[in-house]
């Protein structure tokens, strides 16, 4: 099956033939003069997209695609957002920029919202433009809080493109190039499929990560480790979910050694995980409890948390840190040495309240906790049972990755970790031509969709993917 061109006239009113000749000039300029990230920029060929709305883009050619990647898992809300795109025109009438040092009702009112959705007493937010400047500057929080210097991340994250950020990232985007090293120390965390620790269950899985991490906190010197950050579920690098016990362990460590414990969830916060925040999934007990385990205000409390994306569905560019009173206090009478220039944006702050208010308005994190545990978490153990080239399937919310193999005894992936492949681009080209947007890494494919998905897009996603993984087992 191809998709098809359903309509004349696109969500926006616009019509299909003049979009789609904007579209082709668009292609054309951008070959031009666009230079993409991550990218070889001659061997690259970016599909134009023209309109978008809810769960669904159209590309170049006018064909609707179920958008199953939420654009590197950000349209947390999906595509023009009605509230959403009101809130940013109202705002922009009303004041469309101004100097971070002036208070705005936008900024305000974003920062409230956030700080009563965060865990423990983080009660304020410094405001950045993205990820992985967050990153950055809870780093400098912490570093400045503690006087310390190291920071300890783990291998298989992702934080961030920019330089510190990317001397966190525990994968090979940072392995291929030599950006020097910034006191970061990495250590191994829990991944019971790939265990490196030879664990036979997720409880000793827990146990030698946590072993492994205080042994490295001992032989670095914990007086000189400022900070540990830890994506809340790693997101880029395969929704590896921690097992029962791993995240209150790390902060019983943080608390032993006066280390500031960092939540990463740029990716996995604002309703993706079926929680405000991803690490809400996971209770205070060492051994008790895990995913879905935590239950009211038993959750592990980090002391930083950092966000972007879906805390405005990636409407417009917002990212920031929400900061426990403790660190907060640290800078009452002494300045925090840094800024941005667009720190709290109007447009970006007042898109994230009509986001955050639609998300609770509209129950979307329930819906996105319901489709993980009825639609999209069965539907991918049913692909996996069915087809040889799934390894694993893993994740909660709406927030799944497929391991594909091309031995299932050796589990020897089917791109090698930090490349591609033929069979990878063959089951992504497969994933386009039946109707849908993947998002891939390496030799995983990622189920990601917004979190108001509804029902029968999820089904209609799972059948792709059942064609695409028809195209991977002929790889085994
Ligand atoms: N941290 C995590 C967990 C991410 O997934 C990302 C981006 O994917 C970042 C940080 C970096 O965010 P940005 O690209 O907005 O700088």
């Amino acid at each position: 099956m191809t998709a098809s061109l359903e309509t004349n006239v696109l969500p926006s009113g616009e019509d299909v033939s003049t979009a789609i000749a904007a579209g082709q000039r668009a292609y054309e300029l951008d070959r031009k003069h666009v230079f993409h990230s991550w990218s070889a920029q001659a061997q690259i060929d970016p599909m134009p997209i023209i309109a978008a709305q809810g769960s669904y883009v159209w590309d170049g050619a006018g064909r609707k695609l179920l958008d199953f990647s939420s654009q590197l898992v950000n349209t947390n809300i999906g595509h023009q957002h009605p509230r959403v795109t009101a809130a940013i025109a109202a705002q922009a009438q009303k004041l469309a920029t101004i100097a971070p040092q002036y208070a705005n009702d936008a900024r305000s009112e974003c920062a409230r919202l956030i700080a009563e959705r965060t865990p423990g007493d983080l009660n304020r937010v410094f405001f950045t433009n993205g990820g992985a400047d967050a990153n950055e500057h809870a780093v400098r929080m912490a570093r400045l809080h503690t006087g310390r210097y190291k920071v300890m991340t783990r291998y298989r994250s992702y934080h961030g493109g920019t330089d510190l950020a990317i001397n966190m990232t525990g994968d090979p985007r940072r392995w291929r190039n030599d950006y020097g090293n910034s006191g970061m120390v990495h250590f191994d965390g829990p991944f019971l499929y790939r265990s490196v620790f030879n664990s036979e269950n997720e409880q000793q899985e827990c146990e030698r990560a946590l072993e492994h991490l205080e042994r490295r906190v001992a032989l670095e010197g914990p007086s000189t480790i400022a900070a540990i950050v830890l994506e809340s579920v790693p997101g880029t690098a395969g929704i590896m979910v921690p097992p029962p016990g791993y995240m209150a362990g790390v902060r019983e460590i943080c608390d032993r050694y006066g280390i500031v414990f960092i939540a990463d969830e740029v990716m996995a916060g604002f309703g993706r995980t079926g929680k405000w925040f991803a690490i809400q999934n996971f209770g205070t007990g060492r051994h008790g409890t895990g995913a879905s385990g935590a239950t009211g205000n038993d959750t592990v409390t980090p002391d930083l948390i950092t966000f972007a994306k879906g805390v405005n569905s990636g409407y417009v560019p917002l990212g920031g840190v929400a900061i426990n009173d403790a660190i907060a206090d640290t800078f009452a009478d002494v300045a925090y040495p840094g800024g941005l220039t667009y720190s709290g944006h109007p447009l970006a702050t007042a898109a994230a309240v009509a986001t955050i208010e639609a998300m609770e308005s509209e129950g979307m994190i329930d819906n996105a906790a319901r489709i993980g545990s009825d639609i999209l978490g069965p539907g991918l153990r049913d692909l996996a049972a069915r087809h040889d080239s799934v390894g694993e399937v893993r994740g909660l919310g709406v927030f799944w990755a497929i391991e594909l193999v091309a031995d299932a005894a050796t589990k020897e992936p089917l791109a090698p970790y930090g490349g591609s492949s033929p069979a990878m681009n063959a089951i992504i080209a497969t994933c386009k031509e039946n109707g849908m947007l993947p998002f891939a890494n390496f030799n995983r494919i990622h189920a990601v969709p917004p979190c108001n998905a509804s029902d029968d897009e999820v089904r209609e996603g799972l059948a792709i993917l059942d064609r695409a993984l028809d195209v991977a087992d002929t790889f085994m």
